[in-house]
């Protein structure tokens, strides 16, 4: 310990002198001398505080340099990042949902540079609609005469519903009414929406008459949500989209439909679990139809709208639109995205979202035989490593009973007694800690890596070298 730090009552260097050591002045080339001087000021002003406490400090020149650069690069070190997904979930909503195809990132990229035809009809050398780079390509996958996106889904049924039934009543079943995870619940956007809700049925059933008997004068429209996150099993009945058009039309009221996920193809192709998708609802009736872009679609954040062409032109008049408009990012990477779909038999390996979901068991298997010996080897003998058999999920309330059979690299104390549970935590501090972050789940006492969404073995096992699984006991 240095003479300084022995006495509470020692000067602390001078900022300029502070300033001219190696490692600041270093700090200052790289990040700017106002950014190091004030950081700078932070770590002295503290330093000044808990001597002024009767606290030590260690005041030599190199300690607080040293804390200096360290909070600068802490500082300028961009705070959203890229992290390992080994939850099992794989669309996960809390981390970012879809992972973007290459196609989409150079589309983004490359309109990111600098001015686009964002708005700009290139033919004719005049304003243009924002909407035109991804309509045409929404109504061919979708069947549908007319779309519009705007930033997510919930805005789309926002919307969707302010512009075609605002002031009115609009009927869904109880079994319909559904909460998605960060406070999505349908009775509150009808609420803010400003239209009426008309509970229809029961939990467990509903039938074709009680949308019939809730119709009346104030009516604006049908609406069925597809309940993505949850299934009611046993005494159940609900009406289908394709009798509930029928009776919305009878009446002249449109069928709005709220699919969620919206597939754009048909998942059992890939030995997923099928859904409906959105061309088999807009074929079934619905007058309009939302879903998500980062969903099944594997595509950005976005809220798509599709339907009948007098209806997305009300919708698209309605100035909350204006409020809710996706940025040239979105678009760029949606359109990219829609354009893989074109070619539903090449969608495997080019879409990754889609590549995660259908990755061959065999493949994960391997994998996790070759991760199991190298993770041993970086957390030594208090912990043991195995592989076990789990189940990913799809995620974002897709599928709820979808599981897919999948394998993980389970971490357990290996030491006798107690203090598993700290340990676990402390090492899954230590994961989230690593320059790229791996986020497991803790479970029966075990720390679960679900491999199935590792793309990046290389990058995974490089960094596990500076893994300190016991930093902080
Ligand atoms: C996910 C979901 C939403 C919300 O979509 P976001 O794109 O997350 O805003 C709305 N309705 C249903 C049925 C959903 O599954």
């Amino acid at each position: 310990m240095s003479d300084a730090a022995k006495s509470p009552q020692a000067r602390l260097p001078a900022v300029d002198r502070l300033l001219n050591t190696p490692q600041l002045t270093a700090a200052a080339a790289e990040h700017g001398r106002a950014l190091t001087v004030a950081t700078l000021r932070e770590v002295l002003a503290e330093a000044r505080a808990t001597l002024g406490r009767g606290d030590v400090v260690d005041s030599a020149e190199d300690a607080l340099a040293g804390e200096t650069a360290r909070r600068l690069s802490t500082l300028m070190t961009p705070d959203l990042r890229r992290v390992f997904n080994l939850t099992g979930t794989v669309l996960h909503t809390n981390l970012g949902r879809a992972p973007l195809p290459p196609e989409a990132i150079e589309a983004m990229t490359e309109v990111a540079r600098g001015a686009s035809n964002l708005e700009y009809d290139l033919a004719r050398g005049r304003r243009g609609d924002r909407d035109d780079h991804l309509e045409a390509w929404l109504c061919r996958l979708t069947g549908a005469e007319a779309a519009t996106v705007v930033n997510n889904n919930a805005a789309a049924v926002l919307l969707v519903l302010n512009s075609l039934a605002r002031r009115k009543e609009v009927a869904v079943s109880r079994g319909e009414l559904i909460e998605i995870g960060g406070a999505f619940r349908m009775p509150d956007i009808m609420a803010r929406a400003g239209c009426r809700l008309v509970e229809v049925g029961t939990t467990n059933r509903t039938h074709a008459r009680d949308y019939t008997e809730a119709i009346g004068p104030r009516s604006a429209a049908l609406m069925k949500v597809h309940t993505s996150n949850y299934v009611v099993e046993g005494f159940t009945a609900a009406v289908g989209e394709a009798e509930l058009a029928e009776l919305a039309h009878a009446h002249d009221l449109p069928l709005i439909s709220d699919l969620g996920s919206g597939s754009l193809v048909d998942l059992s192709q890939y030995g997923l679990p099928a859904e409906p998708t959105v061309a088999d609802t807009w074929r079934a009736g619905a007058d309009v139809v939302t879903f998500s872009g980062d969903k099944l679609l594997g595509g950005p954040q976005a809220g798509l709208i599709v339907g009948r062409r007098e209806l997305i032109a009300r919708i698209k008049k309605n100035p909350m639109k204006r409020a809710m408009r996706c940025d040239k990012l979105t678009i760029a990477a949606l359109g990219a995205v829609l354009r893989l779909h074109a070619d539903p038999e090449r969608l495997r390996q080019r879409l990754p979202a889609l590549a995660l979901l259908t990755r061959p068991l065999p493949e994960i298997e391997a994998l996790a035989a070759r991760l199991r010996p190298v993770l041993q080897n970086a957390l030594g003998a208090d912990f043991a490593v195995t592989i076990a058999d789990t189940a990913s999920q799809i995620g974002s309330g897709s599928l709820p009973v979808g599981r897919l059979p999948s394998k993980a690299v389970t971490i357990t104390w290996a030491r006798t007694g107690r203090g598993s549970g700290a340990a676990l935590k402390r090492l899954a501090g230590a994961l989230r800690r690593l320059p790229l972050p791996v986020i497991g789940r803790v479970q029966d006492d075990a720390l679960w890596l679900d491999l199935r969404c590792l793309d990046d073995e290389d990058g995974f096992v490089r960094q596990l070298g500076g893994l300190r699984p016991d930093a902080g006991r």
